[in-house]
């Protein structure tokens, strides 16, 4: 059926780790082999084999507009003409950085980086550097790219010393990071106590999209911005996946809570690789080579990558853009859940504007212990049983899935149709 993706994914394995170049890509969480993709146009995607998908992965993010929106296309092509990339200044550069900081208060200054995971290791680096502190708070299910401090989850316990979720990284670093609930205001308060005038930064994603959508709990999100005022902690959101996504401001707009780094990505590449962190004048002068913390790239702020962001966010700043994407995807996720309560399938649907997740638990959905009561062998007979109705979902039950401006009424009622489809068969306990 899927031969041509057998073929390369049989042949991709003897060549690199797993056979992809980044893990979830794998299927593992899902099970079957992965699916290579041709070519994508609007909403959907078409792997090599011409079956077609509604994609709501949308390169995990940052394809807002869907798949090759035409301006985006046309101002890549003009780029095209005057060359890739020069290892120079740029006017884009100039540009793409005051978009970002008008839309971003916070952001006095900023610095264009080509990962996510390079914005939040050089926010940290800053953080240390400024506070003059090692320790770290992050939170148990929060995804902060894979940097050696970050990629730590700690077990339950306020005052837990981190052991590294993966092999390689230093213990004495891995001690270093403090990880609690997210959500949990009692553990938040106590750590604050126990590591008092001890922490660098306390680094989140103000809306979770990577233990699946957890929106901040009321009261959450200003008293972490009181406690860290209060003993020199620099806040730092992540809002990579959040950012330009959950509105044009990202999550600090939306819930007017002004971090003192903010880190970006996806969104701001348009599909190409950006990322960025940038916070206040005071910290961000600190960066070489204004200061001494250095950080430094050789693609950092490419002509390509940038026009590609500058042409996203343009888009994304006319009238109505983000009226659109509420509308779409609450349409959606209400139509899910409805067709779920119909089958008599138990769900939990979290959604914050076009970031969603439909969760397999009867439960309410606040942090990691809740997101895992959720049934993961159900999600992954829902999502093949999408990915056969042309559906793609993210293959995992904990990632956020997406909704983009390309997506119409029609695909919407597509996709609740299949999913209503796939809620029967769960039912039936296929
Ligand atoms: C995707 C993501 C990252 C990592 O970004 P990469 O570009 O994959 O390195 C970091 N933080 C959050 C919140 C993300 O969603």
């Amino acid at each position: 059926m899927a031969a041509r993706s057998q073929e390369l994914f049989r042949k991709a394995t003897r060549l690199m780790p797993g056979g992809v170049n980044s893990p979830v890509r794998a299927f593992r969480a899902v099970g079957g082999d992965p699916i290579y993709m041709a070519r994508g146009e609007g909403p959907r995607l078409t792997d090599v084999d011409g079956r077609t998908f509604i994609d709501y992965v949308l390169s995990w993010g940052p394809l807002i507009l869907g798949h090759r929106h035409p301006e985006v296309m046309e101002a890549l092509a003009g780029v095209m003409e005057t060359g890739t990339s020069f290892g120079t200044c740029t006017p884009a550069e100039v540009e793409l950085a005051e978009r970002i900081t008008e839309a971003y208060p916070s952001l006095e200054r900023v610095r264009l980086v080509n990962s996510g995971t390079e914005a939040t290791m050089s926010a940290l680096r800053v953080a240390r550097a400024a506070t003059g502190r090692d320790k770290i708070l992050k939170f148990e299910g929060c995804y902060h790219g894979h940097g050696d401090s970050l990629l730590v989850k700690a077990g339950s316990g306020v005052a837990t010393l981190g052991l590294p979720d993966s092999p390689g990284v230093p213990r004495a670093l891995a001690e270093l990071t403090i990880t609690l609930a997210f959500n949990d205001l009692a553990a938040l308060e106590e750590a604050f106590r126990v590591h008092r005038n001890e922490l660098a930064a306390v680094i989140l994603e103000p809306v979770v999209g990577n233990m699946g959508c957890v929106p901040p709990a009321e009261g959450f999100l200003e008293r972490l911005r009181n406690l860290t005022a209060e003993q020199g902690t620099i806040l730092i959101f992540d809002e990579v996946m959040t950012g330009f996504r959950v509105s044009y401001g990202g999550a600090q707009e939306l819930y007017k809570i002004r971090p003192d780094l903010t880190t970006l990505g996806k969104v701001i590449g348009g599909g190409l690789p950006v990322g960025a962190y940038g916070g206040k004048a005071s910290l961000m002068d600190q960066v070489a080579p204004s200061g001494p913390v250095y950080q430094a790239g050789t693609l950092s702020g490419n002509p390509l990558a940038v026009t590609a962001g500058l042409k996203t966010l343009e888009i994304l700043r006319r009238p109505g853009a983000y009226e659109k994407l509420e509308a779409l995807t609450r349409t959606l996720a209400e139509g899910l859940r409805s067709r779920a309560v119909h089958a008599e399938v138990a769900v939990t649907v979290n959604r914050v504007g076009s970031m969603f997740t439909l969760f397999f638990t009867p439960h309410a959905v606040t942090d990691y212990t809740s997101a895992k009561t959720s049934d993961t062998a159900r999600f992954a007979t829902f999502f093949r049983a999408l990915l056969g109705r042309g559906v793609y979902f993210p293959p995992s039950q904990f990632e956020a899935a997406f909704v983009s401006l390309a997506h119409s009424d029609e695909d919407v009622a597509q996709t609740i149709k299949a999913a209503g489809e796939a809620f029967a068969r769960l039912a039936r306990g296929k």
